[in-house]
């Protein structure tokens, strides 16, 4: 454990990656303080996916049991083109040789839960809200932040480190970059929504359709009701537009309407679903997105201050990777300041291991994600085939999911046999 008298670790931003951060450095004995911009955290959002690679760190944080209380074990990934050709299915989590699962989640359930153990385990005061930080200073030892209430009134929080987990409009990291502008628009929108009604296959399978142009996802994100056998299934829309039009209002509870998109699916055939209009007209809420990103940085660290998460690397949401690559950031940090002490050596060394590989997801997620292969068909046929391995080999298909968990550091062999991020207390040296 690194003990002793220090200041926090003060960490903007009670997100996923946030959240996770502050139970690490509690794990490890940094004390920490999150400071979050709404004045009450509440359960938004809809589904995301967690990896195994994230889901294995989550156990080591004890939260094993409470993840599979509120999410779907996934145990299958279908892709099909728009006229309902099965292209690709493989088997994902436990399933696919994984020692750990992958799971389906709300959003907001998962934040949740992350919010409750951080007051249960580092109490309450550890989670300050009403606390948007705009501003930070370097100090010889340590940070000084500036934080502004919801009531407009202003105050400071001194801190030997500051971590920018706030998210893509992150203040943290556009003090840094200040000429860097909005995120990036792809020319994308999606539709997103939850739906409660029987799941489709078995279940647990995520389902991909269609094309670049126009693509529908989905996967249930609850099990379902032993009674009346529905479920929370989580599924978006997407749609390509003109890119020069400009739409950069990305806000993810800006709500929309279902004739935006359904026009779109006109003539598809779902192998895996009866109807699509019932499925999306039946949701609770509706909410449109742009799909953004921004450009890799040259540097996240500036003295005593570094980024995290969406913050660090937003990315296109195509390999579903957002939540799970900000807890591995968050793992990866504690690691580096039990290697290097709390201080700016951990932050270099932590960007150092985590910019290059989130760098190389960025780019691979524009051009390039696990369901690319999607639109290979689709230019190759048009989405009609008879037997797939006609249109694209069995070797290019298995090539192309391979590649891209390597790219994600999810690859099965190397995570099934890498050591834990944070080694277990017992193996701690002693303080
Ligand atoms: C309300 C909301 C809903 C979302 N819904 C979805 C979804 O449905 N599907 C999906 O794939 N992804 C969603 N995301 C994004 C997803 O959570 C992230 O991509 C991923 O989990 C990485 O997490 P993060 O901690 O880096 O960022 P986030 O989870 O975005 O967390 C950032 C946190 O920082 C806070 N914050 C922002 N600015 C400041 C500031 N200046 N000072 C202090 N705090 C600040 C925010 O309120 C938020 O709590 C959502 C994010 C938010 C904030």
């Amino acid at each position: 454990m690194i003990a002793g008298n220090m200041r926090p670790v003060l960490i903007a931003g009670g997100g996923i990656g946030g959240l996770v951060t502050a139970l690490t450095c509690h794990e490890i004995g940094v004390p920490a303080v999150v400071l979050e911009s709404v004045s009450e955290l509440r359960p938004l959002g809809v589904g995301i996916n967690l990896q195994p690679n994230a889901v294995r760190e989550l156990g080591c944080l004890g939260l094993a049991d409470q993840l599979d209380a509120i999410g779907v074990r996934t145990a299958a990934y279908n892709m099909y083109s728009r006229l309902g050709g099965l292209i690709w299915s493989e088997p994902r989590g436990l399933a696919a040789g994984y020692r750990w699962p992958q799971y389906s989640v709300h959003r907001g359930e998962l934040q949740m839960l992350l919010y409750r153990t951080v007051i249960e385990r580092l109490g309450a005061p550890a989670i300050r809200t009403s606390a948007r930080v705009t501003a930070f200073e370097n100090t010889a030892d340590g940070v000084v932040v500036t934080l502004v209430d919801t009531d407009g009134s202003t105050d400071t929080e001194h801190g030997r480190l500051l971590i920018g987990a706030d998210g893509i409009h992150s203040a943290v990291r556009a003090q840094m970059y200040p000429n860097e502008g909005e995120p990036l628009w792809s020319g994308k929108l999606l539709w997103r929504g939850t739906t409660r009604t029987t799941p489709f296959l078995d279940g647990r399978t995520m389902v991909l359709s269609g094309n670049e142009t126009t693509k529908l996802v989905s996967y249930p994100i609850s099990e379902p009701d032993p009674a009346t056998g529905a479920a929370n299934l989580n599924w978006i829309a997407q749609r390509s537009f003109d890119k020069s039009a400009g739409f950069n209002k990305e806000d993810y509870t800006r709500q929309a309407k279902v004739d935006d998109f359904l026009f779109a699916f006109d003539g598809w055939s779902f192998a895996w679903l009866d109807d699509l209009e019932s499925l999306v007209r039946g949701a609770e809420r509706l909410y449109e997105y742009p799909l953004v990103d921004r450009d890799p940085l040259p540097r996240w660290t500036e003295g005593n201050v570094t980024l995290l998460g969406d913050a660090a690397h937003v990315m296109y949401p195509v390999g579903s990777n957002g939540a799970s690559q900000a807890i591995v950031d968050g793992r990866m940090l504690g690691r580096a300041m039990l290697d290097h002490g709390v201080g700016s050596a951990a932050l270099e060394h932590y960007e150092r291991e985590m910019r290059p590989r989130t760098e190389r997801m960025i780019l691979t997620n524009r051009t390039a994600g696990p369901d690319h292969i999607m639109q290979i068909v689709e230019e190759r046929c048009g989405g009609r085939f008879d037997d797939i391995t006609e249109v694209v080999s069995a070797d290019e298909l298995q090539e192309f999911a391979d590649n891209y968990k390597k790219t994600a550091g999810f690859a099965i062999s190397e995570l099934n046999s890498s050591p834990p991020i944070i080694p277990p207390v017992l193996d701690l040296p002693a303080s």
